[in-house]
């Protein structure tokens, strides 16, 4: 039997928005970091993603994550997931029936080469996670209430700096976090991530399975150093100091705010005495 270039893994109702999405396997990858992991795309089902983020539309995929709105997504919208869904509506994929379980056996899953894991009901990554070798994947809504509590089984909370960081690891997340630079130190529990090039690209995801959430065989968390499309990585840090500073940016992405100073109470102002009105003498 002659297999299928790709795999419907879910089409329903997405977890952030209840809009109709697609989740896509794809087995064929040419990424060196990631190795030959099977690629899942998560996408609006019913519009290709371009007109989706422009839009507004890519919201019920990406949910609340601040890269959408501060356009430093690192994933190249034009290429893989475009192309995946130009292939979708042409019905080069089809759905998952057991006889394909066989495709998992022996690869490792990427949650969301595209889309936010979040957004796919967890029984789906139960089932694949279960069927394939192990995954990586990466979350922006570990800080919101849409996520399951069981994705931090698969996947890491996306942080882009310290305090997130700390939030998350509150909340139960292991995390992976972006470095701006060498000089921001690594922080307790973290190291560096193998296939950086900062550590010299020692390996690739597939064999290096750190990314799999509370799944994975180590507890420490991995760092990297935010590399990429060099207009991404100006709009990152753009991005991020806009955040720390303006406080609608903050109010947009959930961040926390500045704790307001009290303003001394105001005096009342000592009312003047009456002054009795005199009648006019009668001469
Ligand atoms: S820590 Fe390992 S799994 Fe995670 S991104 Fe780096 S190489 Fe991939």
């Amino acid at each position: 039997m002659k297999k299928p270039l790709g795999l419907i893994l879910y089409k329903g109702p997405s977890n952030i928005d209840g809009r109709m999405i697609v989740a896509i396997a794809t087995f064929k990858s040419s990424n060196d970091k990631t190795g030959k992991m099977v690629q899942v795309w998560i996408m609006c089902a019913d519009v290709d993603p371009i007109l989706a983020i422009k839009e507004g539309r890519d919201y019920s995929v990406c949910g609340d994550c601040k890269h959408k709105h501060i356009g430093s997504c690192y994933v190249n919208i034009a290429f893989g997931p475009d192309s995946t869904f130009k292939a979708y509506i042409r019905d080069k994929y089809v759905p998952y029936e057991d006889s394909h379980a066989s495709m998992f056996k022996g690869r490792e899953l990427r949650l969301g080469a595209y889309g936010d894991p979040a957004a796919v009901p967890i029984e789906v990554w139960d089932k694949f996670a279960a069927l394939s070798d192990g995954n990586t994947g990466y979350t922006h809504q570990w800080n919101t209430r849409k996520v399951h509590p069981r994705l931090k089984d698969y996947c890491m909370a996306s942080c882009d700096n310290a305090s997130e960081y700390a939030k998350a690891k509150k909340l139960g997340w292991r995390s992976f976090r972006i470095r701006l630079n060498k000089d921001q130190p690594l922080l307790e529990n973290e190291f560096v991530c193998p296939a950086s090039s900062e550590a010299g690209r020692k390996t690739s995801c597939n064999k290096c399975r750190a990314c799999m959430g509370l799944e994975a065989k180590t507890k420490k968390d991995p760092c990297i150093i935010i590399h990429g499309l060099e207009h991404k990585i100006i709009k990152f840090k753009w991005g991020m100091e806009r955040i720390a500073w303006k406080e609608k940016y903050r109010r947009l992405f959930n961040y926390p705010l500045p704790k307001k100073k009290k303003r001394p109470k105001k005096r009342k102002k000592a009312k003047a005495p009456e002054v009795k009105k005199m009648e006019p003498m009668s001469v």
